[in-house]
């Protein structure tokens, strides 16, 4: 059977219903489902999209009229087909066990009937389930029973990002929260990449994926997974993830971890970027703020196993800038370069720096270039703040 290559974000936010209603306030207001699969669809490149937030009632409503009206179509294998992409249907759900932080997982679902059974049983157990991210009142063993009843993955989310998340905010070893024979894969967040990630042996079993968590519809495909299947749809996902029948992740396109607005420690306070010892509490020695958010390097370096160790399943890891990271690079010229190369894809990755060069000047093509030399020179992000790539870079 010949494989292909497709390319996935499975992790994008609906911020309002098509009537209005909001889904994640602080997310866009224009990305409705229809605008992403879209934007997804002609503007980004993207084969495969994961819908977060597919689980809200009024969103399932417009998903069963498209259907109906017939400009959506449901594959046999899972997904929902719109122009040549594929959306896979999800959800968001925040878990607190006892005496644990918060952590934030992702459902998906194979068909449009298994996530409208899934949020009969949400809604019983969280206070208001047409919004995104909502804290779910039920062990998170018993998540991860009924989304396996039907069918479906269970994905950790951003696994190092402080606040919400397994390792940021839940715990030390993901095995104390999650029964770990029912994960297949975990995301790792914009902060951080396979080698920092494999520090943690316990996920030397996992696949690795990396996703936008767009909150807007220019933020799809920031980061996203090169995977190769037979066809794009949810039962080759789930091989792929698995590394079965010659399905798997070719490779990870993700941030360089420094642009992450997690990468490094930073006081709230005064900002400065700050290297903590293990010890806490710990306050700023600048101006003794206590705000200080543990950046995803040094929380890694606090409970690594050990050296990285990446298994030999790992797929590479490879660094992209996208084009709104680029300084000097406004949305004139963004529309300019889309309309001349289609999609983002291709100008960081495919199109001679010469073209690109043609449309939105030597600056910026000198940028890309160097992005693509992975020579860019990065201020590293902290805080809640993105790292910066530096303007006016020369080519020494
Ligand atoms: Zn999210
Ligand atoms: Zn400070």
């Amino acid at each position: 059977m010949r494989l292909r290559r497709v390319f996935a974000d499975l992790h994008i936010h609906i911020g309002r219903t098509k009537s209005g209603l909001p889904v994640k306030i602080s997310a866009a207001r224009n990305l409705t489902f229809h605008e992403i699969v879209r934007e997804a669809a002609h503007r980004k490149g993207m084969d495969m999209i994961g819908i977060i937030d597919a689980h809200s009632p009024p969103v399932q409503e417009e998903i069963a009229r498209g259907l109906e009206e017939g400009i959506y179509r449901e594959d046999p294998e899972g997904g929902i087909l719109y122009n040549g992409t594929t959306a896979i249907l999800g959800a968001e759900i925040e878990v607190k066990e006892e005496g644990m932080g918060p952590a934030h997982l992702l459902a998906y679902f194979p068909t449009f009937a298994s996530i409208r059974r899934f949020t009969d049983w949400l809604r019983r157990h969280m206070k208001n389930v047409r919004l995104s991210t909502q804290r779910l009142r039920r062990p998170v063993r018993e998540l991860q029973e009924r989304v396996a009843e039907e069918g479906g993955l269970l994905i950790p989310a951003h696994v190092f990002t402080p606040f919400k998340s397994v390792y940021g905010s839940a715990t030390d070893r993901m095995s104390r929260l999650l029964d770990m024979d029912g994960i297949v894969a975990v995301e790792l967040g914009l902060s951080a990449d396979a080698t920092m990630a494999d520090h943690l042996y316990e996920l030397s079993r996992v696949s690795f994926v990396t996703n936008s968590d767009a909150h807007s519809l220019g933020k799809i495909g920031r980061e996203y997974n090169e995977l190769l299947l037979h066809r794009p749809s949810f039962r080759e996902l789930e091989l792929a993830l698995r590394r079965l029948e010659g399905r798997r992740i070719a490779a990870n396109y993700g941030l360089n971890p420094k642009l992450g607005k997690y990468y490094r420690t930073r006081c709230i306070g005064c900002g400065a970027i700050l290297s903590p010892k293990k010890e806490e509490p710990f306050s700023c020695p600048h101006c003794g703020d206590r705000r200080v958010v543990k950046g995803v390097s040094d929380r890694i370096a606090e409970i690594a196993d050990g050296p990285s160790k990446s298994p030999r399943h790992r797929a590479p890891y490879l660094y992209q800038v996208p084009l709104d990271f680029i300084p000097g690079l406004g949305p004139k010229t963004l529309d300019r370069l889309l309309a001349r190369f289609g999609t983002e894809m291709n100008v960081l990755h495919r199109v001679p720096i010469e073209e690109v060069a043609a449309v939105a000047g030597e600056a910026i093509a000198r940028s890309i270039r160097l992005a693509r030399e992975r020579r860019l020179e990065i201020e590293e992000g902290g805080g809640g703040i993105y790292g910066r790539v530096r303007a006016g870079q020369s080519d020494r």
